[in-house]
């Protein structure tokens, strides 16, 4: 048996798609499962789609998941240029492995599987316009070959003198003529295309002495050992040619097997989901925040506030199946569960206020303690940050983890981030002194000031060390009035928060303390008076 081996092979044209992530992450799974190794492989052949900083954006994104690659990065994160025992086939930049690839393309037109081309781009246009004007579509194939400039329609000779003056040549692969190339997929079962239907792609180019994607994908899966390639469904088309590749090549024995992911699909299901359609619809589409060359900045799942885990728990269950009722899990119970054969063949629907569920849902996971801490370093970056304070409790008291450990006790149910708690929580830290215009409006009455002043006399003789207490004292009051329970409480609420927010008005109370509830409702009777 052959040591599992998957890659990820991005190219880094621009930031990681959450659909690219799912093709990592079940690169990740795949070979975790089986103590297999995970390898990440940059596949910048193509510099004109070259965009600086994405192939650290790349390697950020895995690492905030949490699914670092084996091979190919190393512990400072960046891609490994020299070969090691733990980094074998080193280079892991495609672009730092020109000088591999040259001798590959010659073998295949050794072989005969391959030829030179020396169309100018001109040629080529032309060409494309003529069939235009037929209405016909230009492919490079076993047909049109033969009246295009080409080993293959040229001399000897003249072929060589070619090859020796000028600089614009290509390779290209030579497709056989009708043939069945019957494939398989993890996923997708048996495949069978006819030749007919594809061209001779360019497999390498001599004005720049690179390979293209398909030469150098192949090379490198061979010289790496990769057993299963797991990619988007964008590469099914390529496949024929990878597979004759291999035949070319010889190397049908250890050809990798393949699996080709389904998309992932807007949230109505019509369509790839796009950036435009996050941007729309206010949801994120890439792992990170990502500021582009125009200084235009896309939204990431990190700053949203998602948690790597609800993150990577969401995208595994987009597309893949568990056969269980089972939502919640984490990496390592995915990489026990996962399966290629539980991969869906249809576009996987993406669900932006499912993926707050999950977050929700790992959110209340953590313990109020943890969930302080979080809480704190949002806080005290906000706006909310200087103000924070009251008399009877300063700043150090209420950003305590004793303090903060209550404030998210009270409303983990109600939120899904961690930066929702604060504009849920903010009488908590800072006095109000602005009150809801309607919800004055409609409680406020003529007897408001002397049922508050009886309320500040039933809270002060409590005691106040249990919230319960301090129900009861309270309603009893109301009762004994014969208030209306509605009306009374709601009074107190906006004198206390502002607003018609909030947990029961006891918690509140017993949160921040007697004398602070005491001073809201002085202050609501005060301002009730100007
Ligand atoms: N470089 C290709 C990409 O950007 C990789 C395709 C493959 O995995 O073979 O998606």
């Amino acid at each position: 048996m052959r040591e599992r081996r998957v890659r990820f092979a991005p190219s880094p044209t621009g930031p990681l798609h959450m659909g690219g992530v799912r093709t990592a992450l079940y690169n990740y799974l795949y070979a975790k499962q089986a103590g297999g190794k995970f390898i990440l492989r940059i596949e910048d052949t193509d510099s004109h789609r070259f965009v600086p900083g994405a192939e650290q954006y790349i390697i950020d994104s895995l690492k905030w998941c949490g699914i670092l690659p084996d091979e190919g990065v190393d512990e400072n994160g960046k891609i490994v240029e020299t070969a090691s025992e733990k980094h074998p086939h080193a280079p892991y930049r495609q672009s730092q492995r020109k000088s591999i690839y040259k001798q590959y393309a010659d073998e295949l037109v050794e072989k005969g599987f391959a030829y030179y081309a020396f169309d100018s781009s001109e040629d080529l246009e032309a060409v494309r316009k003529e069939y235009e004007s037929r209405k016909e579509p230009f492919i490079y194939n076993h047909i049109s070959r033969k009246s295009m400039k080409n080993s293959l329609s040229l001399d000897a000779a003249e072929t060589q003198r070619l090859i020796e003056t000028t600089d614009n040549w290509v390779i290209r692969f030579k497709m056989p003529e009708n043939r069945i190339v019957k494939m398989n997929d993890l996923i997708r079962g048996e495949i069978e295309v006819n030749t007919d239907t594809l061209d001779d792609k360019v497999l390498w180019k001599k004005a720049d002495q690179l390979p293209t994607y398909h030469l150098a994908n192949i090379v490198d899966d061979h010289l790496m050992e990769i057993t299963e390639v797991i990619r988007g469904e964008e590469w099914l088309p390529s496949l024929p040619l990878h597979y004759l590749l291999y035949e070319a090549f010889g190397w049908q024995d250890t050809m990798p097997r393949f699996a080709h992911l389904s998309l992932l699909l807007k949230p109505d299901g019509k369509g790839k989901l796009s950036k435009r359609d996050g941007d729309r619809l206010g949801f994120p589409v890439f792992p990170l925040q990502w500021t582009n060359s125009e200084g235009e900045i896309s939204r990431g799942y990190r700053e949203d506030g998602y948690y790597p885990e609800a993150f990577v728990n969401m995208l595994a269950l987009l597309g893949w199946n568990p056969g269980t009722e089972q939502e919640l899990f984490s990496l390592e119970e995915l990489t026990k569960s996962f399966s290629l054969e539980r991969v869906i063949k249809s576009g996987a629907r993406f669900n932006p206020e499912k993926a707050k569920w999950f977050n929700q849902e790992y959110l209340r996971k953590r313990s109020d303690s943890e969930l302080a801490n979080e809480f704190k370093a949002e806080l005290v970056k906000s706006d909310l940050s200087g103000k924070i304070g009251f008399a009877s409790k300063p700043k150090e008291v209420l950003l305590s983890d004793t303090y903060l450990t209550e404030v998210c006790k009270m409303l983990k149910d109600r939120v899904s981030f961690i930066k929702e708690f604060i504009p849920l929580s903010d009488y908590m830290f800072v006095t109000p002194h602005e009150y809801a215009q309607n919800v004055y409006k409609k409680f406020w009455n003529e007897n408001s000031c002397s049922m508050l002043e009886k309320l500040i006399d039933a809270i002060s003789s409590n005691p106040c060390t249990d919230a319960e207490s301090i129900e009861k004292a309270i309603k009893d009051t109301i009762a004994e009035n014969g208030w209306k329970m509605g009306v009374a409480m709601n009074t107190v609420r906006l004198a206390l928060v502002g607003e018609s927010k909030g947990p029961g008005i006891a918690e509140i109370i017993h949160l921040i303390g007697k004398e602070e509830s005491i001073a809201r409702i002085r202050n609501l009777i005060d301002f009730s008076k100007k």
